[in-house]
């Protein structure tokens, strides 16, 4: 699925989704989920080919015919090592197969509070200029967003960061590194604290959790820590170590739902905020995404924003719609809550292969 605009990290440009959408059946009702990896595995080792190669390989084979609980899913596939997202598409495809079956809401499923919205925050990627980024935000804020995450690398930072910080001297305003920065960088980091900022995501390496426990000491910046944790022991660990002050869920960077949970609680415990990260999902992941963001540890505005930000049209009817007081009502309906509009999934599928007990 082409995006409307091209959405730019430290890893590089993306301007088009290659996408996994996993399907459940039992008694003739669907649950769906969606593998949340990129085309190329440069966020982790994940990309869709190999996913679509661990679904049909492992996973799929050891689901079709079982009976299975939503709380236990991932546990099917436990033994596989990393690849997490492929697993976490199935393990999301099954919680909301049991909501729906059990005819309820996908965030009650899950153990979410009664809340009616949730807050949304944006994230926007490195532009051609400087000017062009200024523009965005005021679209954004313009639109209600309230918070805004610009992703910053290694010579679009500190002086970039300055320009927004001059022009909107008040928003809540977040910068994310993707992993562009080592120890090396420490003064450069700090020059940021001056900006006010909510917090810096990732500066380090995706597997580096002592060190960012070394540049949080150095910075008054919290830093937010969204590759390195991707189980609930390492958000333990983080914390322990003072590495992070916040911490960002992605549903399959941890494996899904199950997992997720069990990171909200250790961080819900400590009193460590967390908040919805995104991965550029079409409206199904969207959809979990939005039930993820109910649990009452989901403090800050996520990276959950409207389908129309990212695609001409989604998967999903109705789409994901944002209020212009930046919130996104949480739908009542049976599982995630969204109807799939088949006929355009079909009209945009590559590849389908189905595994049934026979
Ligand atoms: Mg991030």
């Amino acid at each position: 699925m082409p995006l409307v605009h091209f959405f730019e990290t430290s890893f590089g440009r993306t301007y088009s989704r290659d996408m996994i959408l996993v399907e459940v059946v039992s008694n003739g009702v669907s649950g769906w989920g969606e593998v949340t990896c990129g085309e190329h595995p440069f966020y982790n080792e994940e990309w869709t080919e190999s996913a679509w190669l661990l679904l049909k390989n492992y996973i799929a084979p050891k689901a079709a015919g079982k009976t299975l609980e939503a709380q236990t899913a991932g546990q099917l596939s436990a033994g596989i090592r990393g690849h997490k997202m492929a697993q976490g598409g199935f393990e999301v495809a099954c919680w909301d197969l049991q909501a729906r079956l059990n005819g309820v809401p996908l965030w009650r499923e899950i153990g979410g509070e009664t809340r009616f919205e949730i807050p949304c925050g944006v994230s926007i990627g490195i532009q051609d200029s400087v000017d062009q980024l200024i523009e965005k935000i005021r679209l954004e804020v313009d639109a209600g967003y309230r918070r805004i995450k610009m992703k910053i690398k290694p010579g679009w930072d500190i002086d970039v960061v300055a320009r927004v910080r001059a022009e909107f001297s008040s928003i809540l305003l977040m910068a994310d590194a993707n992993s562009a920065y080592t120890l090396a960088d420490v003064d450069r980091l700090k020059a940021l604290d001056e900006f006010n900022l909510m917090m810096i995501e990732q500066p380090l390496a995706h597997d580096e959790i002592i060190d960012h426990a070394t540049l949080q000491a150095a910075l008054s910046t919290p830093i937010c820590l969204d590759e390195c944790i991707r189980n609930s022991h390492q958000a333990a660990q983080a914390i322990r170590l003072g590495a992070c002050r916040i911490i960002n869920i992605k549903l399959g960077r941890v494996g899904g739902f199950a997992e997720a949970l069990r990171v909200h609680d250790v961080c819900f415990q400590a009193g460590i905020p967390v908040w919805c990260g995104g991965m550029l999902e079409s409206g199904v992941g969207r959809a979990h995404n939005v039930a993820l963001s109910t649990l009452p540890g989901f403090t800050l505005p996520g990276d959950v924003s409207a389908s129309k930000r990212y695609w001409k049209r989604d998967v999903i009817d109705p789409w994901v719609e944002v209020s212009s007081e930046g919130t996104i009502t949480v739908p009542g309906g049976p599982g995630f809550g969204y109807h799939l509009d088949l006929d355009f999934l079909a009209s945009v599928r590559a590849r389908l292969e189905t595994l049934s007990p026979q």
